[in-house]
């Protein structure tokens, strides 16, 4: 189980809780923060200290995911017309090369002080991984010819948020390191829901059977294909889905740090039989109703004590 971070200082926080490293850092802050985007040396020195304060732990940095609901000063200046499909994410770092550049050469040179891994946000199309992943090999090489110390073997991996990449999951993991389930962002694409518009948020359904079936897909695919896949959407930190994930066969989880304890208590109340029994049920359901209230029932029945809050309606 790992934590969900947006600052350095929220290690302390995962390694209270009993998490075992970071599974999503968001980096986007360090630019919302202020009105000049950050230059290497402060986007280094931040990531560095994450990776010292986790002391050996895994850390997974997450490029920028600027745009839609994460704007900067000088994007405000032009707004779209519909931000969420708009120029964000990896489109926006891609197309703004000179600042997207200054963050994988942060990141690199930070790959030197533990193990990093990178990942990129709302990968919808092949040729963005692979540009990101020259962009990588590019920047290695200067710091090489530079004499400066980083990890030539980081892994380079995709956030699957995106039904396109969900669907190709087998195309992607061929040319992944890993993959993370973004259910946040998977979930509005999936169902035509903005996640962040009230009047929509009884269509948002993290249990909706197309979601738990594009899930269940990239799973699949990483498997077969070898390579690793968790989750980090706000779904991981929910002890209701829990079951269902492992059943799924997510290993790894990434939540927001205060839910890793409760989750944990999940897990240790269950085998992986009836995690993957309660799975294969939930595949078979035509509606988000049948699949919560599935979900609910097992939880109940773990302890209701302890999960009875939890499963509140
Ligand atoms: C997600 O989309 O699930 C995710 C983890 O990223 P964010 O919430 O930052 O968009
Ligand atoms: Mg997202």
């Amino acid at each position: 189980l790992l934590g969900n971070i947006e600052f350095p200082d929220e290690v302390e926080t995962v390694l209270r809780n009993g998490g075992d490293g970071v599974g999503l850092y968001r980096t986007e802050f360090l630019f919302l923060t202020s009105n000049e985007p950050p230059d290497e040396e402060a986007q280094y020195q931040s990531y560095r200290r994450t990776i010292e304060l986790l002391d050996g732990r895994p850390c997974t940095i997450r490029t920028l995911d600027l745009g839609a609901d994460k704007m900067t000063q000088s994007m405000l200046q032009e707004p779209e017309r519909n931000p969420f499909l708009g120029l964000r994410s990896i489109r926006y770092s891609l197309q703004n090369q000179p600042m997207f550049k200054t963050q994988l050469r942060a990141i690199l040179r930070a790959s030197a002080h533990g193990p990093v891994k990178t990942m990129f946000p709302l990968v919808s199309n092949l040729m963005e991984l692979r540009q990101g992943k020259l962009m990588i090999a590019d920047l290695g090489e200067e710091l090489a010819d530079e004499g400066i110390a980083f990890d030539p073997q980081m892994p380079v991996g995709v956030m699957i948020e995106v039904p396109s990449a969900a669907l190709m999951a087998r195309t992607f993991a061929a040319e992944s390191a890993f993959f993370s389930i973004g259910t946040n962002d998977l979930v509005q694409y999936t169902l035509a829901v903005d996640r962040g518009n009230e009047r929509v948020a009884h269509l948002y359904q993290a249990a909706h059977p197309a979601v738990v079936y594009l899930a269940k897909t990239v799973v699949r695919a990483a498997r077969s294909t070898g390579i690793d896949c968790s989750l980090c959407g706000e779904m991981a930190g929910e002890p209701v889905f829990c079951m269902l994930l492992l059943g799924m066969g997510l290993r790894t989880l990434s939540m927001v740090p205060d839910q890793i304890p409760v989750v944990k208590r999940v897990i240790r109340s269950v085998t992986m039989e009836h995690c993957e029994r309660l799975a294969r049920r939930v595949g078979s359901f035509d509606s988000e109703r049948q699949v919560e209230t599935a979900l609910r029932d097992e939880l109940r029945k773990l302890d209701p004590d302890v999960f009875g809050h939890w499963v509140a309606e």
